[in-house]
C-alpha cells in the first residue's frame, strides 16, 4: 500500500531530523575513548546499507515478487509502532543531549544521564530502534525490504549494549552500577 510506503519514509526523515541538531552539537565534544571492536563498526555500516532494500521496493517494482500480504490492521499496527519509536527516538535524544554518539565514545565533558527516559531504561534509543525494526516487517510486506534491519539490529544491539555498559562502568564507576541497578535495559524493571 502506497500510504504504508509513505508513512514509513515520513518515519525515517523525521528521525533524520530529529537527531541533526544533536549531531551538530556533539562537533565541540573531545573525545576520550572510543570503540574499537571491528564487529560493532562493520555491523553499524551494515545496518546503515539496510536502507537500501526498503528504497529500491519503494520507489520502484524490482521486488514484487517477494511480497507477502498481511492482515490490512498488521500494517496499522506497524503504524502505531512507527509512531511510538519515532517519539522514543526524539525523547531519548532530547535527554541524552551531547552525551550522544553514533559510534561508542566516551567524551570528556560527559556526563551520566539518569533523568527523563533514562530514569526507566538504559536504551531508549535502542528500544525505538527495535521497535521501528518490527515496524518496517508489517509496513514494508515484502521479504527483502521488512525484515533486514531486525535482522542486522539484533546481533549489533547485544553486541553494543555489552561494549556499553562495559565502557560506561569504567568512566562512572559506582554511579554507574547503581544506576544499572534501578533501571532495565529495554523495559522498565518493574516490567521485567
Ligand atoms: N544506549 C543509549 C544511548 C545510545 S547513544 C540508548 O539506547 O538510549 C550511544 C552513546 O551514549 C554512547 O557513546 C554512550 O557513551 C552514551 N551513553 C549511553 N548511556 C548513557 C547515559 N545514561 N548517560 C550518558 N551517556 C550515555
Amino acid at each position: 500500500m502506497l500510504l504504508f510506503k509513505i508513512s514509513y519514509w515520513i518515519g525515517m526523515i523525521a528521525e533524520l531530523i530529529i537527531r541533526i541538531p544533536f549531531a551538530i552539537s556533539i562537533k565541540s565534544q573531545i573525545v576520550l575513548q572510543k570503540t574499537n571492536d571491528k564487529r560493532e563498526n562493520m555491523l553499524l555500516g551494515l545496518l546503515s546499507l539496510t536502507m537500501l532494500p526498503p528504497l529500491v521496493y519503494s520507489v520502484s517494482n524490482r521486488l514484487t515478487s517477494f511480497d507477502y500480504a498481511l492482515p490490512d490492521w498488521m500494517g496499522w499496527l506497524g503504524l502505531g509502532i512507527l509512531l511510538i519509536s519515532v517519539l522514543i527516538f526524539w525523547r531519548s535524544h532530547y535527554d541524552l543531549k551531547n552525551n550522544w554518539s553514533a559510534t561508542l565514545a566516551i567524551y570528556k565533558e560527559q556526563k551520566l544521564i539518569t533523568k527523563g527516559i533514562y530514569k526507566f531504561i538504559r536504551h531508549p534509543m535502542y528500544l525505538s530502534q527495535l521497535l521501528s525494526s518490527i515496524a518496517q516487517i508489517l509496513i514494508l510486506q515484502n521479504w527483502m525490504a521488512g525484515p533486514i534491519r531486525l535482522l542486522f539490529f539484533l546481533p549489533f544491539y547485544l553486541l553494543r549494549k555489552n561494549n556499553e555498559e562495559r565502557v560506561l562502568e569504567a568512566r562512572f564507576g559506582q554511579q554507574y552500577l547503581n544506576y544499572k541497578e534501578q533501571t532495565g535495559s529495554l523495559f522498565p524493571k518493574f516490567i521485567k
